[in-house]
C-alpha cells in the first residue's frame, strides 16, 4: 500500500523520500545527497523523509534532525506531525513530542556537551555566552591587556570575534585568516593571539561556552572514536537542511558520527551558498559524495520548481547563469504568468518606502495578507526609511536578521534629544539624555528634572542651573545645544543635524562600534528631514498607540497579520506570495563591502539569487537613483548616485517590467495658535481628586 503523501511527490522526490527504506533486511541505508536549486521541494521532500522513516517503523526519538534556524526546525517539526496524521490519525500526535532532537548544530551540540559533560572534563552547569555577551568579554580582556582602541587602532571586539570565530569555525590558522580575510589588522597578530588565549582561559575560570564552543567542543568531543561511535549510536538517522552552508566544524562532526554514512540524508544547494564570511564552505556539500568509502554517497537532483512562476523563474535563472561556477542545473516550472517580475525605479529611499507601503496594502486588499508579503534586504541597516515609513503608517511589521532601526539604542538616544528639546518636561527622555553626561547619575538627573518641571519657563530654569560637578564643559554644551534647538528661527533639518553633532562625542564613548551607529544617525536625519518640523516628525512616530490586545508594544501577537523585513540572509528556505527587495544597486547588492575578490562577489551574486527565488507570485525589485551611505564621499554628499545592480545587466532587461515610481509628498500640516476655552487637562486632573 502506498500512503496517499507519497502520491503527491514527482518521481524523483519520491526517489528520495523512499531511498533504502522498506528493504527485507530492515538493514539502514547508505548515504544520500539530495542536490537542487530553490524551491525544487528539497525541504519538503526532508520532512517527508523523515515522516516516511517512522512510517515505516523509525523511532523517531533516534532521528537527528539539523536545520539551519530554530524557527526552521519548529517548522519542520510541525509538517513531519501532520504528514504523520494522514497515515496514523491521533497517534501522530505524540510524534511532535518524540522528535526530540530537531534543532539547529548549536542547540543539539548544547545538549550533546550536557550529557557528556562529565566525560570530557565539563563542568556540567556551564551558561551559554550569545554573540553581545562573547563580544563584551573579548572587550573587557581587550582592555586588561591594554590592547585597547583608541591609544593604537586595535580591531574592535566585534571584529576581534568575528577573527576568533572565523578560525575556529574553518579550522585553519590566524595567520591564514588574517591573511585571506583581515588584511588591514595582520599586524597584530601576535596581540590577537594573546587576546585569544586570554579570552579562552576566561571562558573556562567562568564556566561559560560561546557560541563557537558549542561546535568546537562537539568536534572535539567526537574527536575520540569512543565517543564519536557513542553519540553516533544513539542515532540512526541523522538529516540535515541547507547543508551547503555548514562549516568545516560541522562536516566533520557529521562525518565522525556517521563515518560509513549509514542513515546519513544531506540536502542543500551550492547555487544557494551565502554564508562563507561565516567559515561555511560549499566544498561541504560537493565533496559530500566522495567522502565515504567503500562506497560513496547516492546523489539526488530535483529540477522542477513548484514555488514561483515562470517569468520569476526564468529572471533568477537568468542572474545565476552568469556566475561563474554552476553546479546544480536550471530548473523549470509549470506556473505560468504574464507578470513579469518588476523593476521599478524611484528616486530615494523615501520614495522606495511609499512605494512598497502602496503596493503592500494594495495587495491586502486584493487578499494577499501582509504575513505573505515580504520585503528583503542586502543588510540590516537599508530598511531604516521603510520602517520609519510603516511605523508611521500603523502597518505591523516583524524583522529578521538585526534589531529594529527605532529601538536601537542610538536612535532611542537622539529621539530623546529631540524629544526633551520638543518638551523639557519629558521625563523619560530627560532621564535618558541627562545620564549621558558624565558625572550624572539617576539622582542628580532626578534633581535637574525636577528643577526644571517645578519652572513655567523650563530652559529658563535650566540655564539657571549650575553646573553639577564633574560634568565639565559636558554641562554648558548640553544647556547650549538645548538653547540652539529651542530658538525660534532654527531651521528643522538644522536642528536635528545640531542634535546629532553634540551626540556622537557621547557615543564614542558609550558604544564601542560607534562606526555602524553614526551611520545609522545619519540615516534618521536623513529620513526625519522629509518631515516639516520636529514636532510633526516627532509626533508621526508615535502617533498610534500600541494595540491594546498586544501584551507588548509594536510585537505583534503570533496570529496577527504582519509584514515580514528579513534580510536576505535570515529569509533563506523560506517563501512569500509577493517579494520586494530594497536598494538592488551597486553599491547595496553587490555590497560595498564584498567588492573585492571575485569569491565575494559570486556570493552576492548568489545572495541576489536566494532573494528573488523567495517569491511565489510577485517579485518587485527596487532601484532608487540615490541612496544613503554612512560613508563619506568626495564631495562631502552622503548619498550615493546609484545604477541597477551589475548582476542585471542589459542582456537580462528582458526579463523584467520596467518601471518608475513618482514621488509622492508628504503634505506640511501647520498648527495654528489657540486660545483655551476648555481647560481639559484641569478637568481630567479634577477626575481623581
Ligand atoms: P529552498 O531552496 O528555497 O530551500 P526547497 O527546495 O527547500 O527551497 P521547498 O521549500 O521544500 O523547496 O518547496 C517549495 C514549495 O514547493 C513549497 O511551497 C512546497 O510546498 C512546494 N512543493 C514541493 N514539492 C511539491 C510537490 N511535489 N507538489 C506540489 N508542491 C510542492
Ligand atoms: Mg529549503
Amino acid at each position: 500500500m502506498n500512503p496517499a503523501y507519497l502520491e503527491k511527490l514527482n518521481d524523483r522526490q519520491r526517489e528520495a523520500v523512499e531511498h533504502g527504506i522498506g528493504r527485507p533486511s530492515s538493514e539502514i541505508g547508505g548515504p544520500l545527497l539530495i542536490i537542487a536549486g530553490a524551491g525544487s521541494g528539497k525541504t519538503n521532500t526532508l520532512a517527508h523523509r523523515v515522516a516516511h522513516l517512522i512510517v515505516n517503523g523509525a523511532d523517531p526519538r533516534r532521528i537527528l534532525l539539523m536545520t539551519f534556524s530554530r524557527r526552521a526546525a519548529y517548522e519542520m517539526t510541525r509538517r513531519v506531525k501532520s504528514i504523520c496524521r494522514q497515515v496514523l490519525g491521533n497517534q501522530a500526535a505524540a510524534i511532535g513530542d518524540a522528535l526530540t532532537w530537531a534543532g539547529t548544530f548549536h542547540g543539539i551540540g548544547a545538549r550533546l556537551l550536557r550529557i557528556y559533560a562529565e566525560q570530557i572534563g565539563v563542568n556540567v552547569d556551564f551558561t551559554i555566552h550569545d554573540r553581545e555577551d562573547a563580544a563584551d568579554l573579548m572587550n573587557l580582556i581587550r582592555h586588561e591587556l591594554g590592547f585597547s582602541r583608541t591609544e593604537s587602532r586595535f580591531p574592535t571586539k566585534n571584529t576581534c570575534l568575528a577573527i576568533y570565530s572565523r578560525v575556529v569555525n574553518s579550522e585553519s590558522s590566524i595567520s591564514e585568516v588574517l591573511k585571506s580575510s583581515y588584511p588591514w589588522v595582520s599586524a597584530w597578530e601576535e596581540q590577537l593571539k594573546q587576546l585569544f588565549a586570554g579570552y579562552v582561559e576566561s571562558k573556562q575560570a567562568q564556566n561559560v561556552l560561546d557560541y563557537d564552543d558549542l561546535l568546537l567542543y562537539w568536534a572535539q568531543m567526537v574527536s575520540d572514536p569512543g565517543l564519536a561511535e557513542d553519540v553516533g549510536t544513539r542515532f540512526d538517522h541523522i538529516l540535515v537542511d541547507e547543508y551547503q552552508d555548514t562549516n568545516r566544524l560541522q562536516s566533520s562532526i557529521l562525518l565522525s558520527l556517521k563515518p560509513a554514512g549509514r542513515g546519513l540524508t544531506v540536502v542543500g544547494d551550492d547555487a544557494q551558498s551565502i554564508y562563507s564570511f561565516r567559515a561555511a564552505t560549499i566544498r561541504n556539500i560537493l565533496d559530500f559524495p566522495k567522502a565515504f568509502s567503500p562506497a560513496p554517497a547516492d546523489v539526488i537532483t530535483l529540477e522542477r520548481n513548484y514555488r514561483s512562476t515562470q517569468p520569476i523563474l526564468a529572471a533568477a535563472n537568468g542572474v545565476i547563469d552568469l556566475a561563474r561556477e554552476r553546479f546544480t542545473k536550471n530548473l523549470w516550472t509549470d506556473r505560468q504568468s504574464e507578470q513579469r517580475p518588476r523593476l521599478v525605479s524611484v528616486k530615494d529611499e523615501a520614495d522606495q518606502a511609499n512605494y512598497i507601503v502602496e503596493q503592500v496594502l494594495g495587495n491586502r486588499d486584493l487578499g494577499v495578507p501582509l504575513k505573505q508579503q515580504a520585503v528583503l534586504f542586502r543588510s540590516s541597516n537599508h530598511s531604516g526609511a521603510l520602517e520609519v515609513e510603516l511605523t508611521r503608517r500603523n502597518i505591523p511589521f516583524v524583522k529578521f536578521g538585526g534589531l529594529k532601526f527605532l529601538d536601537a539604542a542610538h536612535v532611542k538616544d537622539l529621539l530623546a534629544v529631540l524629544r526633551f528639546a520638543q518638551n523639557p518636561r519629558d521625563r523619560v527622555a530627560g532621564f535618558r539624555l541627562l545620564q549621558m553626561l558624565p558625572g550624572v547619575g539617576p539622582q542628580t538627573a532626578g534633581k535637574i528634572l525636577d528643577t526644571i518641571a517645578a519652572d513655567p519657563e523650563p530652559l529658563f530654569s535650566l540655564t539657571e542651573i549650575p553646573s553639577p560637578p564633574k560634568t565639565g564643559d559636558h554641562w554648558t554644551e548640553f544647556v547650549t545645544l538645548l538653547s540652539t534647538l529651542r530658538k525660534a528661527g532654527v531651521g528643522w533639518p538644522e536642528e536635528i543635524a545640531s542634535a546629532r553633532a553634540w551626540y556622537e562625542p557621547h557615543l564614542d564613548r558609550i558604544h564601542e562600534d560607534a562606526g555602524t551607529r553614526k551611520a545609522d544617525l545619519l540615516q534618521l536625519e536623513q529620513i526625519a528631514s522629509g518631515y516639516p518640523n520636529r514636532e510633526r516628525f516627532l509626533t508621526e512616530l508615535t502617533l498610534d498607540p500600541p494595540d491594546a490586545t498586544s501584551d507588548q508594544a509594536g510585537v505583534p501577537l503570533l496570529d496577527e497579520d504582519y509584514l515580514v523585513l528579513s534580510t536576505i540572509h535570515s529569509a533563506k528556505g523560506q517563501e512569500w506570495r509577493s517579494v520586494f527587495m530594497l536598494n538592488v544597486v551597486d553599491g547595496c547588492i553587490p555590497s560595498d563591502l564584498a567588492a573585492g575578490t571575485t569569491a565575494e562577489l559570486e556570493e552576492e551574486r548568489r545572495l541576489l539569487y536566494v532573494g528573488m527565488t523567495r517569491a511565489r507570485d510577485s517579485l518587485d525589485l527596487l532601484t532608487p537613483q540615490r541612496f544613503f551611505t554612512g560613508g563619506q564621499n568626495a564631495l562631502g554628499d552622503r548619498h550615493v548616485y546609484a545604477s541597477r545592480t551589475r548582476f542585471i545587466p542589459a542582456t537580462l532587461l528582458q526579463f523584467f517590467e520596467t518601471t518608475s515610481w513618482p514621488k509622492v509628498t508628504a503634505n506640511a500640516g501647520d498648527r495654528s495658535a489657540r486660545q483655551i476655552r476648555v481647560d481639559v487637562g484641569a478637568r481630567m486632573r479634577s477626575m481623581w481628586k
